[in-house]
């Protein structure tokens, strides 16, 4: 249940946990790094940071977190994806990565923005959040390739979408844990986490 303070479970195997533990936390929500699979039965929410996702999804299903994401994601976990956790929310990838989740409708290509520009900071406009416009940090971001009808495409970067919703799941190309802007760990809280549950997993995560 999402009560006054729900407590968001940040996936703590490899990445950026502790900033986005800070985050959850300056937004007055609790945060708890999940090591355990079992200890998902007690968050409302769930991010899954940036870092690398062949390491992190390597990690998940060697400690038994897929099915158990899957199933949580099917009785209606909000899941937020930040960078690797994006690539890891999707359905597949360009590449062909093995351990994802699968949860959303779309297709990811990993460090889509190629090496001359592997890190930066760009200025974009979110729909749905007031101006100013938000800082992003893309490092070694990926970038959404395809998206299904049921997708929401939030924000886009030179014509590529870089911040998506599917339901109860979201999922950012760049770091928002990374600056002091807490707009998107809010509206993770106060408006993804409540909104429709509607879960594109099946048994082997395949929608
Ligand atoms: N390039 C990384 C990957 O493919 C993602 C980078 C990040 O999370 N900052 O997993």
């Amino acid at each position: 249940m999402v009560d006054k303070s729900p407590t968001i479970g940040i996936l703590a195997l490899q990445g950026a946990v502790r900033e986005h533990q800070r985050a959850i936390e300056r937004c007055g929500a609790k945060a708890l790094p999940i090591k355990r699979p079992v200890e998902l039965a007690l968050v409302d929410g769930l991010i899954i940071p940036g870092g690398e996702s062949t390491t992190i999804g390597k990690l998940m299903a060697e400690y038994g977190f897929l099915e158990p994401i899957r199933r949580r994601a099917a009785e209606g976990l909000a899941v937020f994806g930040t960078c690797a956790g994006l690539i890891l929310l999707a359905k597949e990838t360009v590449e062909g990565s093995e351990h994802l989740l699968r949860l959303m409708d779309i297709k990811a290509r990993r460090n889509a923005f190629g090496r001359q520009v592997d890190s930066f900071e760009a200025d974009i406009s979110i729909d749905a959040f007031e101006p100013p416009a938000f800082r992003a940090m893309f490092i070694r971001a990926p970038w959404i390739e395809d998206a299904g009808a049921g997708v929401r495409v939030l924000a886009g970067y030179n014509g590529r979408a870089v911040l998506v919703q599917e339901a109860r799941f979201l999922a950012c190309a760049f770091h928002p844990e990374l600056t002091n802007d807490l707009r998107l760990h809010r509206y993770f809280i106060e408006e993804v986490m409540k909104g429709e549950v509607g879960c594109q997993a099946t048994q082997n995560g395949r929608p």
